[in-house]
């Protein structure tokens, strides 16, 4: 049994390594940004709920979010773990999630904090945004997005270090390693049965 959460800012290689760490554990990578898209994209009522939300930047509420992670996290496919990707993200989810764990004599055992310096993530999400042809991902709106990140996840970070499950994993370099050390970092801790 494997349940990880992985956060990272914007631009980190969160999605890519989300897919690559759930592979290797043979747990699915549960994003919780793919469902409420998957939902729009099927004009479905928690798609419509949640994109009045999402189009302005928002979060969609607790409640709702809660919900949705509570029935995805009772599927079948969860039965060797899960790795969360983009949730909990406010305190009130890490609640929720904790009475999901507890209610299924579950608990977490890592979450893996990806960490790359601004100026790189900068770098990063400005040659994305040339390649991709926008004009519209300027160094300061950047920057003000990871600035709110920071001021979203600080709280969500500090809950989960008070418990001694957070892996800081430099986020800095190749795909592959940052990988290897994540998948490393995870094992020692499952090892260490924290
Ligand atoms: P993401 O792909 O993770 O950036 O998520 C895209 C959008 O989905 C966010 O801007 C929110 O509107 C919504 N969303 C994703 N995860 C959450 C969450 N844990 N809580 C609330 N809203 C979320």
């Amino acid at each position: 049994m494997t349940r990880l959460i992985i956060m990272g800012p914007p631009g980190s290689g969160k999605g890519t390594q989300a897919e690559y760490i759930a592979r290797h554990f043979g747990i699915p990578a549960i994003s919780t940004g793919d469902i409420f898209r998957a939902h729009v994209g099927g004009n479905t009522a928690l798609g419509v709920e949640a994109s009045k939300f999402m189009d302005s930047g928002e979060f969609v509420p607790d409640h709702v979010t809660n919900a949705m992670i509570r029935q995805r996290l009772g599927n079948t496919d969860v039965g060797a773990g899960f790795l969360l990707d983009g949730y909990p993200r406010t305190t009130s989810q890490i609640d929720a999630l904790d009475g999901i764990l507890s209610g299924n004599q579950q608990q977490l055992d890592a979450v893996v904090a990806l960490t790359v310096g601004d100026d790189e993530l900068v770098d990063r999400m400005l040659r994305r945004a040339q390649e991709q042809g926008r004009s519209d991902d300027t160094a300061p709106v950047i920057r003000r997005r990871l600035e709110l990140y920071r001021d979203e996840t600080q709280a969500v970070v500090a809950r989960y270090s008070e418990r001694g499950i957070v892996l800081a994993v430099d986020g800095a370099g190749q795909r592959e390693n940052i990988t290897a050390k994540a998948i490393s970092a995870i094992e020692s801790a499952l090892g260490k049965g924290l």
